[in-house]
């Protein structure tokens, strides 16, 4: 069985529970995005599966951020993921893409039931790390742009996988 994480936001106004396969919190992403909304040198995002995304208390307060990409260039435009995120304390909640709709990717942060400490972690995204930025301590993979095991093969490749 998926375990279910319990998460809410930090002032408490937004209360929401998940099934999830892939919860152990292994891969920091230290791009611009995860590292300005997340408030820290990065975030972590879970996996979930959205049909299963309920939100217990505060829809109201839950506002939505289409990342602006490639910012102040000619390239820019506005992504279609959707940043979940609480109007009122501004925690980060969930990513939802409508690219891959069966899924949901929680914020590890923003999870209130215990997780797994992982043995070792995978740094993705380092191209963008201003170098101020120190990884976390511990066994660790990096990588320039993106880890090449998605977070459901990562799980299934070390068997914590939650069938
Ligand atoms: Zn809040
Ligand atoms: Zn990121």
């Amino acid at each position: 069985m998926p375990v279910e994480l319990k998460g809410s936001c930090h002032c408490g106004a937004v209360r929401f529970s998940l099934q999830s396969s892939s919860a152990v919190p292994y891969q920091l992403c230290v791009c611009s995005i995860c590292r300005k909304v997340g408030g820290v040198g990065g975030s972590i995002n879970l996996g979930g599966f959205h049909k299963t995304l309920k939100v217990e208390k505060g829809q109201e307060f839950i506002h939505i951020y289409n990342a602006v990409m490639n910012r102040d260039t000619p390239e820019e435009y506005v992504a279609h993921s959707e940043r979940h995120f609480c109007s009122k304390c501004s925690a980060m909640l969930w990513v939802y893409d409508s690219e891959w709709p069966e899924l949901v990717h929680p914020f590890a942060s923003a999870i209130d039931s215990p997780l797994e400490t992982p043995k070792m972690i995978s740094c993705a995204l380092m191209g963008s790390k201003p170098d101020y930025v120190r990884l976390p301590e511990g066994t660790k993979e990096v990588y320039d742009k993106y880890p090449p095991d998605s977070l459901e093969g990562w799980h299934k490749k070390h068997g914590l996988w939650v069938e």
